[in-house]
């Protein structure tokens, strides 16, 4: 028994120690004043999200309209702003040391990159689409046809690893007129509500691919880049966290308690205190809101009071 009890408190030091390291040099590598440099899309559907999720993690900059680069000033991070396309292959030249943009130019990029992290936002799906008087049945209705993109490298892996042969005709924008031009039989599109296809004749066949924006990497940063990265994810990660979480206060009757406990989802173990009232208790916890607008209702018929829902910005496990 003892030997477990000192095996785990060795753990635990060892742990600690490593985490105090891990601090440590990225005070360190702060004072040499070594820097990481991020590429973020300059204006598209990822920039005010990619702005949003490094102001969050505490770190200012300022852009203005014509900047491409610019210098957090209380974190070392240089900010590159980019169009889209051109992040992984800046990104695998070291010309920028992560960057930031969906997972789907990523895939059709190829680069040497790495994805370091799933962000969450700017979600969005690849897929076929077709005329929507077509009967469609499954993807070998492929074989032969046209079909514009500006996604061929996603595509041809696709419907060559299924062995149907297509005709890619690779165009830059509005992919989604080409079938009612003569240019094409299908398109090959990022999709995300359906209503550009449905205002163009279109329907969607096959999805190919689930995307949101990534964090990507350079695969051989130094290790004071890596320093950097590691405080900068463990920043990322505490935002992301609190992501549909809410803070939730209510008061209740004590002889609920254990009732009130068993409604609520994941609180691993709620604060309670008692109330200056006699029989009445306060309970906090952290949770989903989905959830909470499932509980509301039991909760009140239960007997709670008084609930209070706070909006979290961290969380830090
Ligand atoms: P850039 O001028 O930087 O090249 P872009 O026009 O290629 O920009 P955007 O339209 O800004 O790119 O989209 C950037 C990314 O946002 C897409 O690659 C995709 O990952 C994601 N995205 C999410 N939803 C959508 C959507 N409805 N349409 C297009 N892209 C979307
Ligand atoms: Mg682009």
């Amino acid at each position: 028994m003892l030997k477990i009890i000192q095996k785990n408190a060795n753990e635990y030091t060892a742990r600690k120690h490593n985490n105090i390291t891990k601090s440590l040099s990225f005070i360190q590598t702060n004072s040499m004043e070594s820097r990481l440099k991020i590429a973020i899309q300059k204006s598209g559907r990822l920039s005010e999200k990619s702005n949003e999720l490094l102001e969050e993690c505490g770190i200012s900059y300022s852009v203005g309209s014509r900047s491409l680069l610019t210098s957090a000033d209380n974190f070392p991070l240089d900010i590159l702003l980019l169009r889209d396309d051109d992040i992984p292959q800046y990104v695998e030249d070291g010309v920028a040391d992560i960057g930031i943009l969906g997972e789907n130019v990523v895939e059709e990029m190829a680069k040497n990159i790495q994805i370091v992290k799933r962000l969450g936002f700017a979600k969005c799906k690849l897929s076929l689409a077709i005329p929507k008087e077509i009967d469609y049945t499954d993807v070998r209705y492929f074989e032969g046809k046209r079909v514009a993109t500006s996604y061929p490298v996603i595509l041809q892996k696709y419907l060559g690893a299924k062995g149907v042969n297509v005709d890619i005709h690779q165009i830059s924008g509005s992919v989604e007129i080409a079938p009612s031009i003569g240019l094409a039989d299908a398109i090959f599109d990022i999709v995300s509500t359906g209503g550009t296809l449905q205002s163009n004749g279109l329907k969607e066949a096959e999805i190919l691919m689930r995307a949101e924006a990534v964090l990507v990497g350079n695969k051989y940063l130094n290790v004071d880049q890596q320093a950097i990265l590691e405080e900068l994810l463990f920043r990322i990660d505490a935002v992301l966290g609190s992501k549909g979480k809410k803070y939730v206060l209510l008061n209740a009757p004590a002889h609920q308690l254990n009732n009130i406990i068993e409604l609520l989802p994941g609180a691993k173990s709620p604060t309670i205190t008692p109330l200056a009232v006699e029989g009445w208790v306060a309970i906090h916890a952290v949770m989903n809101e989905n959830d909470f607008w499932k509980i509301v209702r039991p909760l009140k018929t239960l007997g709670a009071e008084g609930i209070l829902v706070i909006p979290i910005e961290k969380i830090i496990p």
